[in-house]
């Protein structure tokens, strides 16, 4: 054992909640058995870390009425097809005769739509800051080639309003591994505010084992002060990528946006601005957040509320082969990962 591992597993200060808001951090964790190696002092709570998950209703059911009009192709990453919209997913829409196609690249659709000009390519672009750019990169490249039947529906939200409102409404968190994947493209300076507003710590991480692990340690080292500690220095700067953010601006804007089991949070979303409005194929608005099955409990899950194996469906009723909520859809998600990991606390 390292003497890291020592000090977390024989920790015996203040209770200590440590929250994860990435979902590869929520894998990587579950994958580890990292909560096994923690005194149980310490708890890690996932946080709305995986874009699928904190996707609404509403937004899927847009999907699967525009993937069964005839005019129109929804193009998707696998993991949304089988998120339950309120009464079909994707996959049950392209069984019933809608058009849908899987890629696993935003840009694939380019080749689809200059393959098929008589239809309309509808890219489904979920995801935080990390993806934002790929989808800006796709429409710039729809611009450059003039390939005009290509749309995208948008859901993609950023990160610190969202831990925002985990600390106004939910609270009881004593620090946050702060997403790697995202301060690569944002800084890790963006989580400066918030750290100060709250007076906690936050860790940028990278997705190792003894990385996480090494996070963790300086969360609870430096329980009850506001710092940002940047611990993935190979790939996160303080300012991050900013060409990468350029290219948003160029095509994006901030705007309010629904977040399943947060409701609507102010400028926690990203819109296409008025100029590039010909690539929106419908995404204001989409705000309803009432799942196919009523006992689905993914909202308190994604806030850190509960745990997955608190709701009663878990494992039972739900499971990865019958997914009742987009949690246990996506392998990014804490249900899934419970599941497949048994991750205990
Ligand atoms: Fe929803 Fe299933 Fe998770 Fe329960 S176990 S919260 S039903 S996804």
């Amino acid at each position: 054992m390292t003497d890291i591992q020592v000090y977390l597993k024989t920790y015996d200060g203040p209770p200590l909640r440590l929250m994860e808001v990435c979902g590869t951090h929520t894998a990587q964790i579950s994958r580890c058995g990292i909560a096994g190696m923690l005194s149980p002092a310490i708890r890690l709570i996932s946080g709305p870390g995986c874009p699928v998950c904190v996707t609404v209703t509403a937004y899927i059911d847009r999907l699967v009425a525009l993937c069964m009009e005839p005019e129109n192709v929804v193009v998707s990453f696998g993991d949304m097809l089988r998120v339950p919209g309120s009464s079909q997913s994707l996959n049950d829409a392209k069984a019933a005769g809608g058009h849908v196609e899987m890629v696993y690249s935003p840009l694939d659709t380019l080749k689809l739509a200059a393959n098929d000009p008589g239809r309309t390519y509808i890219f489904a672009a979920v995801g935080f800051e990390t993806t934002a750019p790929v989808y800006a990169m796709l429409l710039e490249e729809a611009v450059a080639r003039g390939i005009s039947n290509v749309k995208i529906l948008t859901s993609l939200k950023t990160m610190p309003p969202v831990i925002d409102w985990i600390c106004q409404n939910q609270g009881g968190v004593d620090g946050f591994l702060a997403p790697g994947h995202v301060s690569v493209i944002t800084g890790s300076n963006i989580f400066q505010p918030l750290s100060e507003k709250y007076g906690l710590p936050f860790a940028v991480a990278g997705f190792e084992g003894p990385q996480i692990l090494a996070a963790i340690y300086a969360l609870v080292r430096k329980r009850g002060s506001a710092c940002v500690m940047n611990l993935y220095p190979g790939a996160v700067t303080k300012e991050g990528n900013q060409t990468a953010q350029k290219m948003v601006e160029k095509y994006f804007s901030p705007c309010d946006a629904s977040w399943r089991g947060m409701g609507i949070i102010p400028d926690s979303g990203l819109l296409l601005r008025e100029e590039y409005s010909r690539f929106d194929a419908g995404s204001k608005n989409l705000n309803g957040d009432h799942g196919a099955n009523a006992h689905c409990r993914c909202a308190q899950v994604l806030t850190g509320a509960i745990s997955p194996n608190e709701c009663p469906l878990f494992g039972s009723a739900c499971t990865p082969q019958t997914p009742q909520g987009a949690c246990m859809v996506s392998m990014e998600g804490s249900c899934f990962n419970y599941f497949t990991n048994m991750r205990k606390r």
